[in-house]
């Protein structure tokens, strides 16, 4: 796994994502007939790529906030800042999001619709919250400046 803040640097693989987003006010969502109140604050939303362009198109179309709307994600990355993506090659979307299994659900649903396993693929981020290790190593790798 690595941590991403540009898409630039993601690999055009195929593979999962957890894109990391900050609203900064609380958002308004609707989903067919849920209605809920996302708070302003943090969020991971689990996702795959598999298309042309592999991971790389994928989140470089999350962080374009101007685009029609496809996926319940897209109302949140319309209005939310990407603040990067934890990526794995070949990953598994459920997968990532089981292993956050500790954070909150805020709308059940959400990015769920064609999965059978999750409650939901969005999760809340508390401030402060540790993720797991390997995340938290991801995250630190990108962090630090290459070896000289
Ligand atoms: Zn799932």
């Amino acid at each position: 796994m690595i941590f991403v803040a540009s898409a630039a640097s993601a690999p055009a693989a195929s593979g999962a994502y957890a894109l990391a987003l900050r609203l900064d006010a609380p958002l308004e969502i609707r989903l067919g007939k849920i209605a809920a109140q996302l708070p302003a604050g943090d969020y991971l939303y689990c996702g795959s790529a598999n298309g042309p362009g592999g991971l790389r198109a994928r989140l470089a179309r999350h962080m374009r906030p101007k685009k029609r709307v496809h996926w319940h994600i897209d109302r949140l990355t319309a209005v939310a800042h990407v603040l990067g993506a934890f990526v794995e090659e070949a990953g598994d979307e459920c997968a990532l999001n089981a292993a956050l299994g500790d954070l909150p659900i805020p709308v059940a649903g959400f990015g769920s619709s064609d999965c059978r396993r999750c409650v939901a693929h969005l999760r809340y981020w508390p401030a402060g919250a540790a993720l797991p290790s390997r995340w938290e190593n991801a995250r630190k790798a990108a962090e630090s400046p290459p070896p000289a």
